[in-house]
This record gives structure tokens, C-alpha cells and sequence, in this order.
């Protein structure tokens, strides 16, 4: 096994590719939520043409109920108007044409109702239509969109494999107690169990170095740690 110094500089090679696979890694977990995030966009849309369904068939069901309210009365209308043939006073004449007169009155402003109602289901059937189209264009955008993003997946992990190839050179040449530590400190450490000492500071954790360690870690006879961040020193 070599000694320290060569080790370590091994280490520094190794923690480039491993910094790279924590990074590819916290990609790969992010892609999930970016799926969801586009299913959530389609079924929102989904959900208002359902909205509008609901809405069209409740004014269909209002119009059938208008149209038999106007039928039965039409039919109360009719016999009305039989009975006024058969009346025997004049005042019941004049009562009864007046209550006739009011029913047509009334009939007239359902009939009115009915076609405004009729209108209405018309101009909804044509949104229906052009919200539909859109509604199936999305559908297909957001199915070109997942894809898109399963194949970002699957070419993040192609690249984490062929890292860890990659890996497999360097970890042999490694002491497997070191190399175990190391890897304890990856992921503790959020991918990055090595740090330089930059300006007398640890660059993982930027606090100030004691001279002592300093000078410890440039003999590199032995792996020395920060003590506050506990990661590996490398000058
Ligand atoms: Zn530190």
C-alpha cells in the first residue's frame, strides 16, 4: 500500500468523482418532484374541463325541467281553455279568460327562460369543444414533458454508473480502513469528506487552522482531520 501522501493524493482524485456522483444523485432525487409537478399542471387543467362538464350538465337537466314545466302547463292551459266553452256565467267567462290570459303570460316568459337556456348550452358546447382540443394538446405536451424528463433520469444514472467505474480504479489503491472513514465522511458530509487548507482555514468549514495541524498536515505522515468540521486535510 503506498504511503499517506500518495494516498491522500488518490483520495483528493476520488473525492472529485464522488462530488460528482453526490451532485448526479441530488439531480436524479429532484427529477420525481419535477414529474409530479407537471402531472399536477395537466390534472388542474383536467379538473376545470370537468368543472365545465358538471356545469353544462346541470343546465342541460335545468332546460329538460323547464321544458316539462312548459308542457304540463300547455296542458293546463288546454283543458282551461275547453272549460271556458262550458262556463255558465259571464262573470266566471271574465275570470276564467283572465286566468287564461295570465297563464299565457307566464308560459311566454318560461318559454323565454327556455331559450335563453338554450343559448347558453350552445355557447357552453362550444367552449366544451375548443377546451377539449386544448385539453388533449396538453395531454399530449405533458407526456412529451415526462418523457423528457425519464430521459434525463435514465442519462443521470448512465453518467453515475460510468462513475462508479471510474471509482472502482482509484478505491483498491486505498487502505480499507481510510477508505471506509472516507466514505463515512461522504456521506455525512454531504459528498465532501476532504478539505484544503486554503489561507490557514479548512475549506470545508472555513474555520482557522492551528499552526500545529498546518504543519502536520504538509509532513502528511499521517491523515489528519479538522477539528471542527472533521473532515480529511489535504494541502
Ligand atoms: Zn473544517
Amino acid at each position: 500500500m503506498a504511503g499517506v501522501k500518495e494516498q491522500l493524493a488518490i483520495l483528493v482524485q476520488l473525492q472529485k468523482i464522488d462530488k460528482e456522483i453526490y451532485n448526479l444523485r441530488r439531480a436524479e432525487e429532484e427529477k420525481p418532484k419535477e414529474i409530479e409537478k407537471i402531472q399536477q399542471a395537466f390534472q388542474e387543467k383536467e379538473k376545470l374541463f370537468k368543472e365545465l362538464e358538471d356545469k353544462l350538465k346541470q343546465k342541460k337537466l335545468k332546460l329538460k325541467e323547464m321544458e316539462l314545466e312548459l308542457k304540463s302547463r300547455e296542458d293546463n292551459l288546454k283543458k282551461l281553455q275547453v272549460q271556458l266553452y262550458q262556463v255558465k256565467t259571464n262573470k266566471e267567462y271574465a275570470s276564467m279568460q283572465k286566468e287564461i290570459a295570465d297563464m299565457k303570460a307566464d308560459n311566454s316568459l318560461l318559454e323565454e327562460e327556455i331559450i335563453k337556456a338554450m343559448e347558453e348550452i350552445d355557447n357552453l358546447e362550444k367552449e366544451m369543444e375548443k377546451e377539449k382540443f386544448s385539453l388533449e394538446e396538453n395531454r399530449k405536451k405533458t407526456e412529451e414533458e415526462i418523457a423528457k424528463v425519464e430521459k434525463e433520469i435514465g442519462e443521470l444514472r448512465e453518467r453515475v454508473k460510468s462513475l462508479e467505474n471510474s471509482r472502482g480504479e482509484f478505491t483498491p489503491q486505498i487502505d480499507p480502513p481510510l477508505l471506509s472513514r472516507y466514505e463515512r465522511l461522504l456521506i455525512n458530509k454531504n459528498g465532501h469528506a476532504l478539505a484544503q487548507v486554503l489561507q490557514n482555514s479548512c475549506s470545508g468549514c472555513n474555520i482557522g487552522l492551528p499552526p500545529q495541524i498546518i504543519s502536520e498536515v504538509s509532513l502528511g505522515e499521517k491523515i489528519v482531520t479538522c477539528e471542527n468540521c472533521m473532515r480529511i486535510l489535504y494541502i
